[in-house]
């Protein structure tokens, strides 16, 4: 029951922030913008703060389409294929016109040089001065009126270069995003199987070894049943920092499903990945957990973590396969542990699978 009043209370808080920022901003009072400043006050979305905060920096304001684009990068829940294509239309259209311009303009080239023939022509047939003053004065108009159409085009590439560099931004955002899981900002489990795939495919040509973690967060169902899911969201988040810390240089660390944390660690021996996965579990563990609203003490998470290294001829499902065998030992022997491929607990738990 508390646990529901405090989540009641934050989100109130939360909701009170959207509509003062709107009501100061002078925003619209409309569903976009309030989702706009509502996951802006929840900071759950840091990419969304940092792109509002350097805008306000900048100019002071947020125009409308400043919050179409906000949305459309960091917020859309419409499909990612949905928003390509819209995206791709965008670009279609700027190209089309483009092309347009540029029939345009080869046309009045063309015309510009008929234009020059024929008065040089003209010119060598040309015996008084009033005549020649008259070629040159229709010489300057038409250069000086080819000079404009050429000016004209050069504005519009320049506006067109800008609106593709923007289109790029909002293609590159979208990447990111379906790479990304929005809860930790951590990747998710579509970045780790890529990442996964490409560490084996270089551990193998390179020779380098290669390692894995699988972690799981021990009785986190009760932690959530006793703090509420979104007192379980913040440990999560919490959980994806202590990760993003405790990594370096070519590690890549997911959040592989719920509760669950996957770590690739290239060019790292069995042995060296036991010590980062104990760190991590150690750093976890040192965590008290306490709620913001409140001050209130949660005590600790704890986790566990399997540890599996490449063998010759091993693919991507064998390497995980074996950590999560590992993982599962862990949890049978007590959770809070890290177990490896070489502990007897892990032979223990595929000798019974195999009986
Ligand atoms: P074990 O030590 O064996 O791992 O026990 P457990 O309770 O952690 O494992 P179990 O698989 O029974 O429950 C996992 C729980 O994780 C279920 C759900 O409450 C929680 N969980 C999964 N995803 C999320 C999420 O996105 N947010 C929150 N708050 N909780 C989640
Ligand atoms: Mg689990
Ligand atoms: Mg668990």
């Amino acid at each position: 029951m508390a646990a529901l009043q405090d989540d009641h209370d934050r989100t109130m808080a939360y909701a009170e922030v959207a509509l003062s920022q709107i009501k100061n901003l002078r925003h619209g009072a409309v569903p976009r913008n309030y989702e706009i400043w509502y996951v802006y006050a929840t900071g759950y979305n840091p990419e969304l703060n940092k792109a509002i905060n350097d805008t306000l920096a900048e100019r002071g304001s947020l125009t409308d389409a400043d919050l179409d684009q906000l949305h459309d990068s960091y917020l859309s829940h419409g499909r990612t294929t949905d928003r390509i294509d819209r995206i791709g239309a965008r670009v279609a259209s700027e190209i089309d016109d483009i092309m347009a311009l540029l029939a345009e303009t080869l046309g009045s080239t063309a015309s510009f040089g008929d234009d020059l023939r024929g008065e040089s022509q003209k010119l060598s047939l040309a015996t008084d001065h009033d005549q020649i003053k008259a070629i040159v004065e229709r010489l300057v108009a038409t250069t000086r009126d080819m000079q404009q159409a050429n000016s004209a085009l050069e504005e519009r590439l320049s506006t067109s270069k800008q609106e593709i560099a923007n289109l790029q931004v909002s293609l590159d955002a979208i990447r990111a995003e379906s790479l990304t899981d929005p809860l930790t900002g951590l990747g998710n489990r579509k970045h780790f199987d890529r990442a996964v795939h490409e560490a084996i495919r270089t551990a193998s040509t390179s020779q380098q070894p290669l390692s894995l973690l699988m972690m799981d967060i021990d009785h986190f169902k009760s932690f959530n049943d006793t703090y509420g899911h979104l007192t379980g969201d913040q440990v999560l988040r919490l959980v994806g920092l202590t990760l993003k810390q405790s990594i370096k240089g070519q590690d890549i660390t997911a959040r592989y499903g719920g509760e669950e944390f996957a770590v690739v660690l290239p060019n790292t021996p069995l042995r060296q990945a036991i010590i980062v996965a104990d760190n991590i579990r150690r750093l976890v563990m040192s965590k008290e957990l306490k709620k913001k609203s409140t001050g209130e003490i949660l005590g600790r998470v704890t986790l566990s973590a399997g540890v599996s290294t490449l063998k010759p001829h091993d693919d991507a499902e064998a390497l995980i396969e074996r950590a999560d065998s590992c993982l599962y030992a862990a949890k049978r022997n007590g959770r809070n542990r890290v177990i490896c491929e070489s502990d007897p607990e892990f032979s223990c738990v595929t000798q019974a699978a195999v009986a």
